[in-house]
């Protein structure tokens, strides 16, 4: 496999550094406020990663932090008038209900920066010791830049090219120097500081990945990965404290691009109304999943109506034909999908830096061929077309048939088929009473169908049945 290292800025071998294990580091949310479909292209490109290196057999650990305390989180919540902590952890949930919308699966661990001061202060104690962070007059503790000679080399930046504009009066002795540690203001809210040995005050925004990082992956992991907006300062700084406190850090950098609208990075104002809940209004889950997996991660992905419209036709057009296979002969189970092989192509694809249009030109290439096994009603065709088919939307996180696209039943194909086999009994006791011009009876069958919320529509092809609210249609 073969990723793009934004370190090093090229495509390189991927090889874990411990045979089978992959640890993964993934700058999560700043829980202040709701989360819009930027936030949740990161979320949906790394899962995409990890699906794929899990497919591989390897074991993932995937850390994605909780950034519930900063200077935004504090300020919203002071105007909204709640405490601060309420402000964050309401956000926190609404994250994790939209992640959860988007069958993004859930990280292996998802530490708190409140959770984790004690492992913070450890970290700036070290590199105050080791000459890399000196506590200034108020009792904010700064990263001295100059103090580490490869301040820069992420974003291949020269320390004297940087700018030293001051943002306010400040205790720093250089303007670049960062915050590790910021000394408690007046105007900082109780509950908003925690005791050190220079004081009480709250952390920086970088040094918690620094430090959760190095509690749940050790000094040295495989892959580091965020949007690529958190390049510069968030990452150089990370990486800066990171090395200066004598770990190894990240092995390879991964950074998506960002979702424009209108050819305009999402802002502030833009992002109100295309937060997740905004657009699903709209559109299905699983589109607007599709809309935002589609794109390659590290290209610009432009997000309209009519992206949202090509996605949808394209799942019409996936989900269709697994729809008819289904019909034809059954839906295969969890474990036939993830048994069958993903085609070559697929594989090489998803090998290429994680190309997943690449890779859905295959999906759509096996729709096609289903499609035309369909037609040709081969069975032994149709099925081998359902399994190759799925088990690719699978790694894409998209497989019509597993959670949380279908509904609130089981994700089972097991469960799924029996629930067919019944509801085509009925359906089939309802021709038979229409046969017999029994309208009473037909019409009590399709109530006892209805009452259990089953929607049935009448084809000239016969009667097909979906579950109210779900996906699922015969
Ligand atoms: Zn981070």
């Amino acid at each position: 496999m073969r990723l793009y290292d934004s370190a090093t800025r090229e495509v390189r071998d991927f090889v874990p550094r411990e045979p089978g294990r992959v640890g993964i580091y993934l700058c999560g949310a700043t829980v202040q406020g709701a989360p819009h479909i930027g936030h949740v292209r990161s979320a949906i490109a790394f899962d995409i990663l990890v699906r794929w290196l899990n497919r591989n057999g390897l074991d993932v650990t995937l850390v994605r932090n909780i950034t519930d305390i900063d200077d935004k989180i504090l300020n919203k919540s002071a105007e909204a008038d709640v405490p601060w902590w309420a402000w964050a952890h309401r956000f926190e949930r609404e994250f994790n209900r939209a992640y959860e919308m988007l069958g993004v699966a859930p990280p292996t661990y998802e530490p708190r920066a409140t959770g984790h001061v004690t492992e913070m202060v450890e970290l700036i104690e070290m590199l105050v010791e080791r000459g890399h962070a000196y506590v200034g007059d108020a009792g904010s503790v700064y990263f001295d830049v100059r103090s580490w000679g490869k301040y820069g080399e992420l974003t291949r930046q020269l320390l004297e090219n940087l700018s030293t504009v001051e943002e306010e009066a400040s205790d720093k002795r250089d303007p670049r120097d960062f915050a590790l540690w910021k000394a408690t203001k007046s105007s900082d809210p109780d509950g908003a500081s925690w005791p050190t040995p220079w004081g009480r005050g709250r952390p920086g925004w970088h040094v918690e990945c620094s430090a959760m990082a190095h509690k749940y992956l050790g000094e040295t992991f495989d892959i580091h990965g965020g949007g690529i907006d958190l390049r510069f300062p968030h990452h150089e700084n990370e990486q800066a404290q990171s090395r200066a406190a004598g770990w190894g850090f990240t092995n390879l950098w991964m950074h998506n691009a960002w979702v424009t609208v209108g050819g305009e990075k999402m802002s502030k104002s833009l992002g109100n109304s295309l937060t997740v809940d905004a657009v699903l209004e709209h559109g299905e889950a699983v589109v607007l999943r599709y809309a935002l997996g589609a794109v390659h991660y590290r290209s610009t992905l432009e997000f309209s109506n009519t992206s949202l419209d090509e996605s949808g036709a394209a799942w019409e057009r996936i989900s269709g034909f697994v729809q008819r296979a289904v019909e034809l002969v059954g839906a295969l189970t969890r474990e036939e999908v993830a048994g069958t092989d993903v085609p070559a192509a697929f594989a090489a694809a998803m090998d290429d830096d994680l190309n997943v249009s690449a890779a859905l030109a295959v999906v759509h290439e096996h729709v096609t061929a289903g499609n035309t096994a369909l037609a040709a009603q081969d069975r032994a065709q149709v099925r081998t077309a359902q399994a190759q088919v799925r088990t690719m939307l699978d790694v894409l996180g998209i497989d019509p048939l597993a959670q949380p696209w279908v509904g609130g039943r089981a994700a089972d194909g097991a469960a799924e088929q029996a629930l067919g086999v019944l509801v085509q009994a009925v359906l089939a006791e309802r021709v038979q009473a229409r046969a017999e011009k029994d309208w009473a009876r037909a019409d009590a069958l399709r109530e006892r169908l209805t009452a259990a919320g089953i929607v049935v529509e009448d084809s000239p092809g016969g009667a097909r049945w979906s579950v109210k609210g779900g996906t699922s249609g015969r």
